[in-house]
Order: structure tokens, then sequence, then C-alpha cells
């Protein structure tokens, strides 16, 4: 097999002050993934960790949804339409209402209101309503599609302000050209010179390498779940299905991938997190890319809370966590069974 693990261990010494200043030694471990080659560090307790049992109150930064661009009474009024070549003005699907995005990433960029109401905690969005959202997202990316043959597209999510998400009520956002984003464009280019040099997916590969491992977490239908060896951030879960191209918004992948990221929030939940990031790609040119998706916490929402995106991140570029995901793999895996 292939793909290799690579990973090393640094100490940091110094003269501790919890320790009557006897000196003690920290571990940095380094690893790569396999596929990007990019490092993360797993280093000692790098922000405070949430007590499940002591919740922030979030009513005041939530409000009422009056004046929320996303609210059903607002949203005919206040957000755009779409151009002819998608075929409605704005799509639906269950609760899910799909319109432009005024303020595009993309070339095309829409943004899918998932929830009739104007918030709801990220373990009371639910599977069902998961599904709706990225089938209502999938309907505007394959008109894109049929428009004008964007190699790259993306379904992502933003939850609560500390994931970088300016309006409280749950939404999506699916953008879609040929660029892709930079790390996608890399896993895109990387696939298929995996490919070439192996004769199989790497995807396929890494899968068959870590089931029954301490990083695998389990599978809902067509989509297995993984901690990855080198994760991008806090709590990092990946899913994939055994897929290229594009989903219909009928398949059943898109149920597996909406129950796993239910799976993960409510994990997410119970720890005591109320944010994180989604993305679900696809490079639909590329049949070595198969359809994958990141889940990622960021940091717990209440007054003053400590940004997880520093100086390693903005300006290193840098990785870094304090839990290894073989620690939490299992923990992830109870939430799927
Ligand atoms: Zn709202």
């Amino acid at each position: 097999m292939p793909i290799e693990f690579e990973r090393s261990v640094d100490e940091a010494r110094f003269k501790s002050p919890f320790e009557e200043f006897e000196t003690v030694a920290e571990t940095i471990e380094h690893r790569t993934d396999p596929l990007t080659g990019r490092s993360v560090r797993i280093v000692p307790q790098a922000a405070p960790t949430p007590d499940p049992d002591d919740r922030p109150d979030l009513d005041d930064a939530i409000g009422d949804g009056e004046e929320c661009f996303f609210c059903p009474h607002n949203v005919e009024d206040v957000t755009p339409e779409y151009p002819a070549f998608v075929g409605v003005d704005r799509g639906a699907r269950g609760e899910a209402t799909s319109f432009p995005n005024l303020f595009p990433y993309s070339k095309h960029s829409n943004v899918v209101a998932l929830t009739e109401d104007h918030f709801r905690p990220m373990d009371e969005l639910g599977a069902d309503r998961l599904a709706d959202g990225l089938g209502c997202a999938l309907e505007y990316v394959q008109a894109v599609a049929d428009h004008d043959d964007s190699a790259f597209a993306s379904i992502n999510m933003n939850f609560l302000p500390p994931s970088g998400s300016s309006i409280v009520h749950p939404h999506m956002q699916a953008i879609a050209d040929d660029h892709g984003t930079d790390r996608q464009a890399r896993i895109a280019r990387r696939e298929r010179e995996y490919e070439a040099e192996h004769g199989a997916r790497y995807y396929d590969d890494l899968l068959e390498r870590e089931r029954g491992g301490d990083r695998y977490v389990g599978d809902t239908g067509d989509v297995e779940w993984i901690a990855p060896f080198a994760p991008l951030g806090k709590w990092h879960v990946t899913g994939v299905a055994d897929t290229t191209g594009l989903l219909d918004p009928d398949d059943g992948a898109v149920d597996g991938f909406a129950t796993g990221i239910a799976n993960v929030l409510d994990y997410y939940a119970d720890l005591g997190l109320n944010t994180f990031n989604v993305g679900l790609r696809f490079a639909r040119r590329n049949p070595a890319s198969q359809v994958a998706v990141d889940v990622l916490a960021r940091s717990v929402f209440e007054d003053r809370y400590i940004n997880d995106m520093f100086y390693f991140q903005t300006v290193h570029d840098q990785r870094s966590i304090d839990v290894a995901p073989e620690t939490y793999a299992s923990e992830v895996a109870a939430h799927f069974e």
C-alpha cells in the first residue's frame, strides 16, 4: 500500500511553575497529510476546553429574526433572484430556500437558507433538513454545470460568528467555477497523480487502509467517515462517497452525507461546542476525485471567545490541533451507531 503516514515528535523543555519549577517536556508532533503534503502540529492544549454543563446563553446574539434577510417573512423582498439559466427565481426543497449570493466568492455563488426558524442549534438541524439543503444546493450546482461546465463546485457552511458567519440564520453556500479553491484544486491534482501512479483512487486506498483502525468512524450508507491522520483543525471528520462527478439531488449519498454531518454535529454539541465549518467538494471533470466532505469544529461562541485562527494559520498557513484524531475518532463513532 503506497500511502505513507509521516510523523515526528519534538520536545519543548521548560521549568514549570506547576511542578515546583522542575524541568518538564511537552511534545509537539508534526504530521504530514499523505495526499496534499500539508503539515499539522499536534500541540499541548491550545484553547480552553469547552464545558458541556455550562453552555453560553446565545439569545442576545441570535435575536428574534425580525430584520433577518433569511427569515421567511423577508427572504423574497431582500434576497436576489437567479439569472435565467437556473430556471427558477429561487430554489426550494423542504424548508430550504436558495438564491444567489449578494456577495459572491466565485463566478457562481449561492446561499441556501436551511430552516424556516430563524435559528436552531447545530444538533437540532437534523439530517432531513441538511439533506434538503444539500439537495437544494445541488439543484443549483447542476444548473451551473449544465450552463457552463464549471470544473469545480463545493457546498459549504459557516455556523455562528467564530466560524466566519455574519448571519446566524442556518445556511449553506455553494460555489462553482473553473478554478476550485486552493485546497480543492491541490487535492484534485494529487488525486489525478496518485491514480496515474498507483492505478487506484486515493480515497479508496485510504479507506481500505483505515477500516478497522483507530481513525475509522463508520459509514452512513454510501458514505464512509474517518478522522484524518493530519486534521485541518479541531475534531476534523471527513466523509467520502464512492462517487465521482456531481451528485444528483436525490442520490442516496446525499442522505449519507446529511446523516453523517448530523452525527458529527451531535458529537460536537455533546462536547459543549456550538460552531463549525463544512465543505463538500466536487471536481466534476476528474474521474480520480471522489466526492468528499470535511467537517471541523470552531471556537465556542460565547462572550470574549478566543478565535482559533491565529498567527500560525493567518501568517504561516500552518494548521495546529490539540486532540489527536486517534483520540476522538471512537467518540465520534459512538454517534454513528
Ligand atoms: Zn432568520
